[in-house]
């Protein structure tokens, strides 16, 4: 997606090692027109999957998740990122450690959101390790859904994200990938 790549060329930051950080138009200032066409690439690309839901995590998953839910015309949930939990009779539970805080969440959703049969859109903004993309999973197949397929705004393509997913059997689609942040240069992989 030639206009997500210009902004990641123009306005991404490499704080090291291996994190880029995107805060002037994904993770703190939001660019909706940029979020807007996000949404309608994903749609494009997974028209044909019968999407019923689009599920995301917090935080910076929620603006391409609601675009993209919006185009497709399905609700979006946000699965939620806790500490610890005493309560866990209502939700579903999946621990995902992440990448960038170096520390293990529990990541929530509310039982009453998926439905067996449910074919769910996992969206998020970056694909790393596919710790948050494994344990989405986890939840819509603890919940009786299939996974339509994973969405990831920018994937770093030399982590094993990608990789371990596709192996998993779900179908990836990256807007941009990155080959390399080394020396501070966004090197972009060629397709
Ligand atoms: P993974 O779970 O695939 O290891 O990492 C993906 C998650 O970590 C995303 O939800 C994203 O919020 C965060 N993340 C991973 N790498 C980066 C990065 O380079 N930059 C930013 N801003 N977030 C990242």
């Amino acid at each position: 997606m030639e206009l997500l790549r210009q902004k990641v060329m123009n306005e991404g930051i490499v704080l090291g090692p291996g994190v880029l950080k995107v805060d002037s138009f994904l993770n703190h200032q939001m660019d909706p027109f940029l979020m807007r066409e996000v949404g309608h690439e994903f749609t494009r690309r997974f028209a044909g999957e019968a999407v019923t839901k689009v599920l995301t995590i917090e935080s910076s998953g929620i603006a391409p998740g609601i675009m993209t839910a919006l185009a497709l015309e399905v609700p979006l949930i946000f699965a939620r990122k806790q500490k610890s939990l005493t309560l866990t009779e209502d939700i579903y539970v999946e621990k995902v450690y992440s990448f960038t805080k170096k520390e293990t969440n529990e990541i929530t959703v509310a039982r009453k959101f998926i439905a067996p049969g449910e074919r769910v859109l996992i969206i998020d903004d970056f694909l790393a390790n596919g710790e948050a993309a494994f344990g989405l999973a986890r939840i819509v197949e603890q919940a009786g859904g299939s996974v339509a397929g994973i969405g990831i705004v920018i994937e770093k393509a030399f982590q094993p994200g990608g990789r371990l997913l596709k192996e998993a059997g779900y179908r990836v689609e990256s807007l941009v990938r990155i080959a390399s942040l080394e020396n501070g240069i966004v090197t972009f992989a060629e397709d």
